[in-house]
């Protein structure tokens, strides 16, 4: 029995009827990049710029007070979405980016020292390395780094004895955008907590498609961002224990984040206001609590399913064409299908399959260590959404024949 009716799912999404290049149907693959958004996210935002644009949070008038409670209702769907204890842990931020860099500066930077050591996996995204390279240049701490297998898995027993008294942070990414790999997160967050030491976990990749409980994977930090889960661009959050948040001074100053200012000082404003300096991104928000809901009905249960299936097919499509390598083959694997094939240039075969309307990444990801490591300069990959379909597989391997037949 289907768990999912595809066909009713995909009519939520209008850029779906899309035709392009001389009218051929649009086929997405490139969801792991930003993934679409239904008709719930973008009629939401679009009723808040008709209906009751207003700032939140310091109007007495009816638009303003009704922006404030759309806008705090996103906050108490994200703390859904996460099983956060309450939305004082649930920080708005411009996506996962920004809540790593906010970590980073925050919590992080008063805490280290010349020596002490932050450690990292080696598949993570630009934005889970950048930010902790940036502060060990400004603190003279060192950045270590955990070691993967050929398949693209974690070696956790690696990661566990890298551990030491220096260590001020785990960094790490729960799905993996440029493999798939999901991550044992609660086995590593497990190992830490004997050590003491905090987890940060970049989920920008794993709310798409799983569902995610920060008090059950038992980490510190929980970054995301809505744009990847069928939200707007430019939101995203930032889940942490209160406490932590609580300890943790204010990041960026300004309005909002403060009680009372005179030049004599400034009292900070409460959680989670303290670390939203500024004028928040408010139809953002609004889209970003739509999306959790559209998640919400569509049900995880689903989503898993439909994605499981494309996976499967287009791997075992996929690993019968000459010359064609898969990037990634972890046992637990999200929706992404990186490869190479040989004699072409991954830039090339992605401006072909667009030619016949199919749309897929080609680069190196924000994931230039994992490159790296595998000794590509790049590949093309294929990630898919539950709205996606196996005939338009069928569509991009037909492409990707053409692609060869020219180039290889
Ligand atoms: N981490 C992972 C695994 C990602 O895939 C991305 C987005 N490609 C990010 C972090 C950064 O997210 P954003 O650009 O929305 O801040």
């Amino acid at each position: 029995k289907d768990q999912l009716d595809v066909f009713a799912l995909r009519e939520q999404f209008p850029v779906l009827e899309r035709r392009v290049h001389d009218d051929k149907p649009l086929v997405y693959f490139d969801n792991a990049a930003t993934a679409q958004r239904p008709l719930k996210v973008i009629e939401a935002m679009d009723d808040f710029y008709r209906r009751y644009n207003a700032n939140v949070h310091r109007g007495v008038h009816q638009l303003s007070v009704e922006a404030s409670e759309q806008f705090e209702g996103a906050r108490e769907s994200v703390r859904r979405l996460l099983n956060a204890d309450s939305i004082r842990e649930v920080v708005f931020t411009r996506g996962t980016t920004e809540a790593i860099n906010l970590v980073a500066q925050a919590y992080l930077r008063p805490r280290l020292k010349e020596g002490d050591e932050i450690l990292i996996t080696h598949m993570e995204h630009h934005s889970n390395i950048v930010p902790w390279q940036m502060l060990c240049e400004q603190t003279g701490a060192v950045l270590k780094v955990a070691p993967i297998n050929r398949q693209g898995e974690l070696l956790v027993d690696e990661l566990a004895s890298m551990i030491n008294e220096r260590t001020k942070l785990i960094g790490m990414v729960h799905v993996s955008n440029a493999l798939g790999t999901i991550n044992p997160v609660e086995d590593v967050c497990r190992i830490a907590k004997k050590h003491d030491v905090p987890v940060l976990v970049d989920g920008a990749q794993a709310t798409p498609h799983m569902a995610v409980d920060v008090q059950a994977l038992g980490c510190d930090f929980y970054c995301i961002s809505a744009h990847k889960m069928y939200g707007p661009t430019g939101i995203g959050a930032l889940w942490a224990r209160e406490s932590i948040l609580e300890d943790m001074p204010p990041w960026q100053g300004g309005g909002e984040m403060i009680t009372r200012v005179s030049f004599e000082g400034t009292t900070y404003n409460d959680l989670p206001h303290k670390f939203e300096a500024g004028t928040p991104n408010i139809s953002g928000a609004i889209g970003f609590g739509k999306a959790v809901e559209f998640l919400e009905e569509t049900g995880y249960e689903g989503i898993v399913w439909q994605e499981e299936r494309l996976l499967e097919y287009a791997t075992e499509k996929m690993q019968a064409v000459d010359g064609l390598e898969i990037i990634g083959t972890a046992k637990h694997k999200g929706p992404v299908v990186s490869f190479t094939l040989e004699g072409a240039h991954p830039n090339d075969i992605g401006t072909i399959v667009d030619h016949y309307g199919v749309a897929i990444r080609t680069g190196h990801h924000c994931a230039m260590p994992v490159m790296q490591f595998f000794n590509v300069p790049a590949t093309a990959r294929l990630s898919f959404a539950p709205y996606n379909i196996r005939n338009e597989i069928d569509i991009f391997l037909e492409a990707l024949g053409k692609a060869r037949d020219m180039l290889a």
